[in-house]
């Protein structure tokens, strides 16, 4: 089945003062129609940058090249303007912090009208509208109706509210009903779940998943937490320091993780049933001046010669499970 998202050897680097910072180095990833993908991660890896880098919303420091494109039509090679339009009407966004992501100065009706208003030109062009008023019981009608589908209680009433009125958890609701707002094929959700009460992230998870298939959509689900990779994603990209380290079946990764950084990921966990676990001894490197081979050398307790001179290439160890690192292959 061909991709419906495609990300090609996508670097992105920023210019700073002490010189160039070269974060994402040739990521690569495709997500099939009504697939669920997982981009996992610590902290300062990349995940967000490339969720950024698809979405056309990265700072202006910013230098990009490779290749984004959705049904083959290559993003990158097309004009602002038609690249911000085809983004904004096809791709749906949940933001990773639903405290900061919603204007508080405007209720949370005129958030919603303003965006059913520019998702309804591409169908209705605004001089169509007969009346100002029937155009708004329009948009006041969809947003009612995308606010029942996330199950949010008394909707009319939170279409009044500004954002500070709502819990944390509301708020997520609210974003992602507008995340469902026009005709979205594939969704990107940047740690919906990170800012929230661990007894809120769960209905949030499964409020996500229930709208994904009854949607027939496509997503990249970005977090740090392989426990809700797993229950979402049939597949799961692994990344350190703006490298791909590591993908496969969501069930092949997490029953074999190859690459030492997955294995550190999946050692990090805290266990219940046991006393203790290991993390990950160090830091992601510096991006000004990253290590020049795999770029996990200097954390990794299995590091070899080679390590610090030859980044790595992709190698297929299972269907469809890859790892990027020496240990395996021909130049083990
Ligand atoms: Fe460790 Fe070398 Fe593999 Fe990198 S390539 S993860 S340093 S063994």
């Amino acid at each position: 089945m061909d991709a419906l998202l495609k990300v090609e050897d996508l670097h992105v680097n920023f210019k700073t003062p002490f010189g160039m910072a070269k974060v994402l180095n040739g990521v690569s990833l495709y997500i099939k129609p009504q697939e669920i993908v997982s981009l996992v991660g610590e902290t300062g890896c990349g995940k967000s940058i490339t969720a950024k880098s698809i979405l056309d919303v990265l700072p202006e420091t910013s230098i990009i090249s490779g290749k984004i494109s959705l049904k083959d039509k290559d993003f990158l090679s097309i004009g602002k303007k038609e690249r911000r339009t085809l983004i904004r009407s096809r791709i749906g966004y949940i933001p990773q912090n639903p405290m900061t992501s919603l204007n508080p100065v405007f209720t949370i009706g005129e958030v919603f009208f303003d965006l059913i208003k520019w998702h309804g030109k591409e169908i209705v062009p605004w001089r169509a509208y007969r009346k100002w008023k029937r155009h708004i019981k329009e948009e006041r009608d969809i947003a009612i109706e995308l606010l029942k589908k996330v199950h949010l209680p008394q909707p009319e009433d939170v279409l009044s509210k500004y954002p500070t009125q709502l819990s944390g958890g509301m708020r997520q609701r609210v974003l992602i009903a507008m995340s469902m707002i026009g005709n979205r094929e594939f969704l990107i959700a940047d740690e919906p779940t990170t800012a929230l009460d661990v007894t809120i992230q769960k209905g949030i998870v499964e409020l996500i998943k229930e709208k994904v298939e009854e949607e027939r959509l496509s997503v990249l689900y970005i977090t740090h937490n392989l426990g809700v990779a797993k229950y979402l994603s049939n597949r799961i990209y692994v990344m350190y320091a703006g490298d791909i380290v590591e993908f496969g079946p969501s069930e092949s990764l997490l029953r074999n993780p190859l690459h030492p950084y997955t294995q550190g990921l999946l050692n990090s966990i805290p266990k219940l049933v046991k006393t203790g676990f290991s993390g990950i001894p160090g830091r992601l490197p510096s991006y000004i001046t990253p290590p020049e081979g795999c770029r996990f050398s200097p954390r990794c307790p299995k590091s070899m010669e080679i390590c610090n001179n030859i980044k790595p290439p992709l190698k297929e160890v299972e269907e469809g499970h890859f790892v990027r690192c020496h240990l395996y292959g021909k130049d083990n």
